[in-house]
């Protein structure tokens, strides 16, 4: 399994990025992983609810999509706004500041997630446009709640990801599950301009979904342990050494920024939809787990 390296550098510029910001909505997320036990619940969820079901994989043996828990979401509330009357004689006072929506996630098909993103330059680390950027895919993953979520998937053509995962969103997995993907906890990471690269040939496989793939799982090959290089949001350099359920992680935003969906690098004959998730796999398909 190859590791594609960017080659792309071209800069940004944000103001050209924030176009592409598409209009709020009430699908939002990342990567989501549920354990089958509380697959019937997710399905259920999916046939009763329009709101994110979609990101949350459901599996017996480890479904993976841009990762997060089954409590249900809260749907988006619609924006409201305070009319100001033009008689007011104190401007401002009574009004109430409303809080600008969530960016929406953007679907397969759009150029944004088939292409590669462009560099962050260093310049615009420490800018407004760059820090709401990052501020809108913290809000957006943890909304879901997903573990991960790039920057394209917010219509933003910028190398960053974002990444968590917490104790409890692992308590809704089967301990079996936790232990074949070797998934830990781990606390927020912003990386801008990551550089991925393999620190072994071990890979695993698993079931993973995505945001931007509504509804459908596949299973992936993803190598077991990666070191992934970048900035953080201050500018600072950081070094993240990742293995197992986290490795995967990275891979899947990291691919994000090169134009690579799951998709592209899928087990073709085991795609399906998230109702038949707990379905065997087809003969002839490679088994779960460590290769
Ligand atoms: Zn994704």
């Amino acid at each position: 399994m190859p590791h594609r390296t960017m080659v792309m550098r071209k800069t940004l510029h944000l103001s050209h990025c924030l176009v592409s910001f598409p209009a709020p909505s009430a699908f939002i997320g990342s990567f989501v992983f549920l354990p089958y036990s509380s697959a019937r619940t997710a399905v259920d969820a999916l046939r009763f609810s329009s709101s994110a079901a979609g990101c949350y994989p459901l599996r017996r043996h480890g479904g993976f999509g841009e990762v997060g828990t089954q409590s249900p979401l809260p749907e988006l509330k619609k924006r409201t706004f305070t009319r100001v009357s033009a008689a007011s004689w104190l401007p401002g006072f009574g009004t109430k500041k409303e809080k600008a929506p969530l960016p929406e996630i953007v679907k397969a098909g759009d150029p944004v997630l088939h292409e590669p993103a462009g560099e962050v330059s260093v310049q615009e680390i420490g800018s407004e446009k760059l820090q709401k950027i990052i501020d809108d895919m913290i809000a957006c993953m943890r909304k879901v709640p997903g573990v991960g979520l790039a920057a394209p998937q917010i219509g933003v053509p910028l190398k960053i990801i974002v990444l968590e995962d917490t104790k409890e969103y692992i308590s809704y997995a089967p301990k079996n599950e936790i232990k074949a993907q070797d998934r830990r906890p781990f606390d927020l990471l912003v990386i801008i301009n990551p550089k991925l690269k393999n620190k072994s040939d071990k890979t695993a496989l698993f079931f993973e979904g995505c945001l931007s793939i509504d509804g459908f799982r596949a299973l992936v090959e993803r190598y077991l342990e990666v070191e992934v290089t970048g900035l953080d949001r201050q500018g600072q350099p950081i070094k993240i050494d990742a293995r197992g359920w986290q490795a995967r992680i990275l891979q899947h935003e990291c691919n994000h920024l090169d134009g690579t969906l799951y998709v592209d690098k899928m087990v073709p004959r085991t795609f399906r939809t998230v109702e038949n998730l707990a379905l065997p796999l087809a003969a002839g398909c490679p088994p779960l787990g460590d290769r």
